[in-house]
């Protein structure tokens, strides 16, 4: 049995706005401190699919003992997710919406908090528009040495950052894929993971920070929403650290990992809700009871159209994450009302409202920036 972790957290308001790790500087930035999950089985002992990761025998240097670094970026309706490792390489989990986003915003982001302009690994969950059609913009000034995604290039067609419908066929994704060279972009499905490859092993190389991919391309075409099914999950682990990273997984994706992994395997600290946090496709009970997350990141929009975080959500969520110091999130309530909670103590946050969030580790602890 999992044994109760008491989670120690303190509140440091610090004037952090000189740091530019947050792009919402002219707001308070706050932090919170948890204490990594001590896992019961080692990720790599206990997984019995891929381990795509470093060798992590490299010998510490000062730059690979710096923490881990999550950016989930505020990008509105959609997912732009920044892992940055303490190797020094970077993985670049989706970059989409132009729902309450701007794709200058995301490339001077990344600009921002790159260490030079190269993406090590770009990683396309699937092919909804919310995850890729900043790329060809916002990534235009960045080299990028690897793709990993699902599905078909003319999946992912005429959706990308455009002002006209001229635009489409010249700016799409499917169109910069194209001129991608085809020898770095690997299209992964559930069969491939299952087998451990050398080929896998170079698809990060994140030294320390192993990163799993869990699943890919869940096919489960009678349910609501199966593009979304089709996600790239990934699992980020850091010695005692673990994230799931979960695009839109959906009820029938989170089902299938289930009943793929050990259950201590998929106890994580950090989860980032499936498609936004809504309640109608994704983060089942079953999946809340199993993945027991400290803390919570919804990635989207400020907006009542999609209606994310889902209210309903927190039942599902609140007997796992921590308790924390007050702070804001709208949650969704019903089609016509939304409220805000000015007050709410539990460790779920929304990019939404606490604009870019930030999460490093340094593989026993961890901390949490937002903005407030
Ligand atoms: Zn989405």
């Amino acid at each position: 049995m999992q044994p109760i972790h008491h989670r120690a957290t303190r509140l440091l308001t610090a004037a952090f706005a000189s740091t530019g790790l947050l792009t919402a500087c002219t707001r308070e930035i706050r932090i919170e401190q948890f204490d990594a999950t001590p896992a019961t089985e080692s990720k790599s002992a206990a997984r019995p699919g891929t381990a795509i990761d470093g060798s992590g025998t490299i010998a510490l240097t000062a730059l690979q003992q710096a923490p881990l670094e999550i950016h989930f970026i505020k990008v509105g309706q959609g997912d732009c997710t920044l892992v940055k490792c303490p190797n020094g390489k970077n993985v670049l989990v989706d970059c989409g919406s132009l729902k309450e986003a701007h794709p200058l915003s995301t490339r001077n982001y990344l600009r921002d908090h790159l260490d030079q302009m190269h993406i090590d690994t770009l990683v396309v969950t699937h092919p909804d528009a919310d995850h890729y059609n900043m790329i060809p913009y916002s990534l235009a000034p960045f080299t990028i040495g690897r793709i990993v995604m699902i599905g078909d290039p003319s999946e992912y067609d005429a959706t990308a950052y455009v002002t006209s419908a001229s635009q489409k066929s010249s700016h799409g994704f499917e169109n910069w894929l194209s001129h991608f060279d085809p020898s770095k972009v690997t299209v992964v499905d559930q069969d491939d993971i299952d087998e451990s490859t050398a080929a896998d092993h170079a698809l990060f190389d994140t030294g320390e920070v192993d990163i799993y991919i869990v699943a890919a391309e869940i096919d489960d075409p009678g349910n609501l929403s199966p593009v979304n099914t089709r996600s790239i999950v990934l699992m980020v682990s850091f010695d005692e650290f673990d994230c799931l990273l979960t695009g839109d997984a959906t009820f029938p994706t989170e089902d299938a990992i289930i009943a793929k992994y050990p259950a201590d395997w998929l106890d994580v600290d950090v989860l980032k809700l499936g498609h936004h946090g809504s309640r109608v496709t994704s983060t089942s009970p079953v999946w809340a009871n199993t993945v027991k997350p400290e803390v919570c990141i919804a990635s989207a929009a400020y907006t009542k159209m999609h209606g994310h975080p889902s209210h309903d959500l927190r039942e599902r969520l609140e007997p796992h994450t921590d308790t924390v110091n007050a702070h804001k999130i709208r949650w969704w309530n019903g089609k016509d009302s939304s409220y805000n909670l000015s007050d709410y103590k539990e460790a779920t946050y929304s990019t939404a409202r606490s604009g870019t969030i930030v999460v490093k580790s340094d593989g026993q602890t961890f901390s949490v920036l937002y903005s407030e």
